[in-house]
């Protein structure tokens, strides 16, 4: 009852106040709905350019096409892009739609997503999201990678399935935790419970940060049982590169 109160509410606040005729980062107005960003933000967002690493998508300052930290620590997946660097007001609204149940950024933050996508050759079957454990998701109400998954999916005329993967181990709060202590607490804690789904073909999988990448190395590890290909595509990522 009280969330059906709340949907409602929402909806009438939708109605008085539409979303989509205000820039998702600033709240400034913006021409038409057409557009979800304003000119001022499409200038100074953080948007994760310039040369990059071939595997991880991490800023590379040097010559070369692949960083340190994929040099030092190979990875499961086969290639991550984001569109943005997780700061600044990229990191306000991706908090927003995690915690604050803002839903209806998916389809504005999906085509930022869908923009870095069309710039790489890759070619996968299926779209997946990283999936929550159930007790992260009945905290939550949603899988916030699962409402871009969807998204990514009606973009790119893709299958979607959000039951492929589960994330069967409850696991620690990773905050704190670099690298290899995430991939540690992450071990195992995934599972495909379709094999027949996944079986030699290229996935992407969707999320909407990458961290440390631990997280899409032990997904990938996972579904590479089975798949073939496995990409990345998040909304942002960190900077780990100094
Ligand atoms: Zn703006
Ligand atoms: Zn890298």
């Amino acid at each position: 009852m009280k969330n059906k109160l709340k949907n409602c509410w929402d909806k009438i606040l939708e109605f008085l106040f539409p979303s989509n005729l205000k820039c998702v980062f600033c709240g400034r107005d913006v021409p038409s709905k057409d557009f979800c960003c304003c000119e001022d933000c499409l200038h100074t967002l953080p948007f994760n350019n310039g040369q990059r690493c071939k595997i991880c998508d991490d800023e590379i300052c040097g010559d070369g096409n692949i960083c340190d930290n994929c040099k030092s620590h190979h990875k499961k997946f086969d290639k991550a892009i984001a569109s943005f660097i997780y700061e600044g007001d990229v990191k306000k609204i991706v908090l927003k739609f995690k915690n604050d149940n803002a839903k209806y950024l998916a389809p504005h933050m999906a085509k930022f997503m869908f923009d870095r996508l069309k710039q790489e050759t890759v070619s996968f079957d299926l779209i997946l999201p990283v999936p929550l454990s159930e007790k992260s998701l009945n905290k939550r109400k949603y899988n916030q990678a699962s409402l871009l998954a969807e998204e990514i999916a009606k973009l790119t005329n893709s299958s979607f399935n959000n039951c492929v993967l589960i994330k069967e181990k409850e696991t620690k709060h990773q905050k704190e935790l670099g690298f290899l202590d995430r991939q540690n607490n992450l071990h195992n804690a995934f599972k495909v419970v379709d094999k027949n789904a996944i079986i030699n073909k290229n996935i992407l999988l969707v999320d909407d940060v990458m961290t440390t990448g631990a997280t899409a190395n032990e997904c990938a590890k996972t579904l590479k049982k089975y798949a073939s290909k496995v990409y990345i595509l998040t909304f942002a990522r960190n900077k780990l590169s100094k």
